[in-house]
């Protein structure tokens, strides 16, 4: 089984005035792992459903492989589908769940056990072949669904939120088998998901979506070094980017920079302030956070709030004075009109913060 490459060209889909999805074009690269990751309601599962065939666009057009199978139904586009709801039916086995659509396609008897066998195997479902899925954890019975998947050879896996029905500890493990798995068997992944570590996770590629529209398409760590809108800068990443006005900076910038910089929002992680006394920020302790490895410093200035993420041990008292320094080469410049990222005025701030 390998992947085969999904576009999608113009997408619009609307219900009602407000469309759901407003010009998506997005390629999903073959073989590779793609995470559609954007807040609820933002269109992820539209798109998911479209590319299913599930969903027809109001317009634009899905490519699989290069083909147009815009009017192509489901059952005949290459694709296998994942579901939050496992769908399992309850009164067959395990084994009588996985292979459940090998009947229907009328597979002999012979090669239905041997492709159960290796999936079971792969899955290390083996042992529980002849339970029922309510004799199951919630990761067994997701993976009994995932076995589905598998036996069904399809070029394409898309899911829609697999794990959320499953407690931290559980989706943290089946995020690792569910990568693995994509990379053993070279499928393309389309996976939904609100949840941003998951997409930052698993993804060789993020699709990050806002409001029916593409916000940004990256790798991960592109994403998150890089974003290309304030949005992005705010989903990516916990605690998110701290931004604020480059009026917090006016002690360090000259006026004609801050003249220049009044449409100006500035961002920067909180990884990426210091403690340090010679800081250019100087502010007071707001709300501390104890996290064991990390402490989170609020630090206060003016009615700007940054947020710093120090060392667990860091000992600071609820409004004590605060410096914080950065390193220029951090900072995020944005329009914070168009929520754009700019590189325009970066040179000029960067030479003034390092004198
Ligand atoms: P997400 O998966 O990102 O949470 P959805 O794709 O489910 O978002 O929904 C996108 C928008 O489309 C939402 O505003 C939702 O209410 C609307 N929507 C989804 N399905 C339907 C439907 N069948 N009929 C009408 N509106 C729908």
């Amino acid at each position: 089984m390998s992947g085969a490459e999904v576009t999608l060209k113009n997408i619009f889909k609307s219900w009602n005035e407000s469309p759901a999805l407003n010009d998506i074009s997005l390629d999903v690269p073959a073989g590779k792992f793609t995470a559609l990751l954007g807040p609820s309601g933002c269109g992820k599962s539209t798109a998911l459903r479209i590319v299913s065939g599930l969903e027809e666009p109001t317009s634009g057009q899905v490519f699989i492989g290069g083909n147009d199978v815009t009017n192509i139904p489901p059952a005949a586009r290459d694709i296998a589908m994942v579901f939050q709801s496992y769908a399992l039916f309850p009164h067959l086995t395990v084994a009588e769940n996985i292979v459940f659509g090998l009947r229907v396609r009328g597979l002999i008897r012979k090669e239905r056990d041997e492709k159960l066998k290796a999936t079971a195997q792969l899955l290390g479902l083996s042992e529980l072949l002849d339970r029922r899925p309510s004799q199951l954890s919630g990761g067994q019975q997701q993976r009994v669904a995932l076995g589905r998947a598998i036996v069904a050879d399809k070029s394409i896996f898309l899911m829609d939120e697999p794990l959320s029905n499953l407690d931290a500890k559980l989706r943290a493990e089946m995020r690792e088998e569910i990568r693995a798995l994509q990379h053993r068997l070279g499928v393309t992944m389309l996976y939904v998901t609100h949840d941003q570590v998951e997409a930052v996770t698993m993804a060789d590629q993020v699709v990050l979506m806002n409001h029916g529209r593409v916000e940004q398409v990256a790798s991960p760590r592109v994403m998150y070094e890089t974003p290309a809108t304030l949005f992005a800068a705010k989903f990516i990443g916990t605690p998110p980017m701290v931004t604020f006005s480059p009026q917090l900076l006016s002690r360090s910038l000259t006026p004609s920079i801050l003249q220049k910089s009044q449409d100006l929002t500035f961002g920067i992680r909180p990884e990426s302030l210091a403690l340090n006394d010679s800081g250019l920020i100087n502010g007071t302790v707001g709300n501390v956070e104890y996290l064991g490895a990390d402490t989170l410093i609020e630090c206060k200035v003016g009615d700007e709030f940054l947020l710093c993420r120090a060392p667990g041990q860091t000992q600071l008292t609820e409004g004590a004075p605060i410096n914080l320094a950065f390193n220029v080469k951090d900072l995020h410049v944005f329009n914070t009109a168009s929520g754009q990222r700019t590189d325009k005025m970066l040179p000029e701030i960067e030479m003034a913060l390092s004198s």
